[in-house]
């Protein structure tokens, strides 16, 4: 007979913080998923007794390695790589790998954790991962990025495959530095495989990859909307970041006829009281990825908008905020501000944006709130499809892809429904995400037995 060890929810939380001490953002991902699935588990005596949600919070891996490299001075630097493999009860591990000085084990183990219930919402067949270094890419030569990323690959390659585990970008990792991975993996293993996805489309790429995170974040929106009788047409939109997440994010806000009034990076952001047309993000895209140029510059080129240094643009008031660049970007201040000046819906194009007092600020007010593991699935979505083409050693038409995209974040939304409907208008999308996302992988793992 097994013994369930039924603990409480403060009693669970103090074990994962002893047991990961000094790993803040990892406990933080943690505790936003079991607040809201522990009522869940406590009614589930299986997953109790299989102590699933401890499972799943510990990940089945975590590699860390040294990466040495030479930069054009000749001068050798050393940096700490990881590969954090959380959990493949659904399919290989997937996710995505980062270069910022800001990576730490409990950021990646983090990403990990959330990755695993992001990858189940898509429906697609897809474990939970992520990896990364804190190379800062900021102010290298390409070919000091080359080096890094070959020689990061040369410990990587022999924890990773099509079927194992299948790398991708995240912040500080695009198409360049994953042709660079793909070339070393290549190279070291003579095998031509599906083995990391985000690759160019002469190589194994897939369509609408690029566009995916920020064009399916908005279709969650609109989903969310719909639900309220509404549609984008005519809303304000703030979006922080001005990457790959945040430029598509606003290119399809603006196709859907919203108006985006802010882009930001880590020096500030900028206010563009004409709305950021589709000219603008264009140049905002080349500005930042070939010019690797800073977001205030934007003003010297479109001289009404303004750039306020050191700030996240939560207190513009718009009716939909978009938190597009990275971990606790919102805090729970920016939270109540928005709440204060009219926002109706917030959708999450990064990882874990809101803290998670924002969060509690979010589901108070009964906003639609959508977390990132719901709204920023469509990029790796658009993964495990470049996965399946691979396999199948074909590509889709861009058309065919386009519409796949839309119908998984609808199908994502649908779930979010499922678990999430509170009744009286109110849809709790964190707890929905967090249910149907736990419910697939949780169910897979008791098929296993205790492993
Ligand atoms: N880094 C992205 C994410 O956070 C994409 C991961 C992937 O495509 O595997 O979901």
């Amino acid at each position: 007979m097994a013994v369930s060890d039924h603990v409480d929810l403060p009693t669970f939380m103090e074990g994962v913080k002893k047991r990961n001490p000094h790993q803040p953002e990892f406990v933080q991902a943690v505790q936003e998923v079991a607040e809201d699935i522990f009522e869940f588990i406590q009614d589930n005596e299986d997953y109790h007794a299989q102590q699933i949600l401890r499972r799943i919070a510990e990940p089945d891996r975590v590699v860390s390695f040294r990466v040495c490299w030479e930069d054009d001075n000749g001068n050798v630097r050393v940096q700490r790589g990881w590969r954090v493999q959380n959990n493949n009860a659904i399919g290989p591990y997937k996710g995505g790998i980062r270069f910022h000085p800001s990576v730490t084990e409990s950021v990646l183990k983090f990403l990990a954790f959330e990755q695993t219930f992001k990858n189940a919402l898509t429906g697609l067949p897809m474990g939970g991962g992520k990896g990364g270094s804190n190379f800062n890419p900021k102010g290298k030569s390409v070919r000091e990025i080359m080096r890094f990323c070959q020689s990061f690959m040369t410990e990587l390659y022999r924890h990773i495959g099509a079927d194992i585990d299948v790398p991708a970008g995240d912040i500080g990792v695009g198409g360049r530095e994953i042709g660079f991975m793909f070339g070393q993996y290549k190279r070291i293993t003579n095998n031509f495989t599906g083995v990391l996805t985000g690759k160019g489309l002469e190589w194994g790429g897939s369509l609408i990859r690029t566009e995916a995170t920020g064009y399916g974040a908005v279709y969650f929106l609109a989903n969310m909307l719909a639900t309220r009788g509404e549609d984008l047409t005519g809303k304000t939109a703030v979006i922080s970041g001005s990457g790959n997440v945040a430029t598509h994010a606003a290119e399809k806000i603006v196709q859907l006829g919203g108006k985006v009034l802010t882009l930001s990076d880590s020096g500030g952001y900028i206010h563009d009281p004409d709305g950021i047309d589709q000219e603008k993000i264009d140049w905002v895209k080349t500005h930042k990825t070939h010019r690797r140029g800073r977001i205030e510059e934007y003003v010297a080129a479109y001289p009404k908008a303004t750039f306020v240094a050191g700030k996240t643009p939560w207190s513009v008031p718009c009716d939909v905020a978009l938190p597009c660049a990275t971990q606790n970007e919102l805090l729970g201040d920016d939270a109540r501000t928005l709440i204060a000046n009219g926002c109706q819906a917030v959708a999450e194009g990064a990882n874990m944006p809101t803290d998670l007092e924002g969060v509690h600020v979010f589901k108070a007010a009964r906003i639609l709130y959508a977390p990132g593991k719901a709204s920023n699935a469509g990029g790796v979505a658009v993964s495990g499809l470049e996965m399946s083409q691979n396999s199948e050693r074909r590509s889709w038409k861009e058309d065919e892809l386009q519409q796949m995209l839309k119908d998984i974040m609808a199908g994502i939304h649908k779930s979010c429904l499922t678990f999430g409907d509170q009744g009286g208008g109110y849809i709790d999308y964190v707890k929905g995400a967090n249910i149907a996302g736990f419910k697939k992988v949780a169910d897979a793992m008791l098929a296993f037995g205790v492993v």
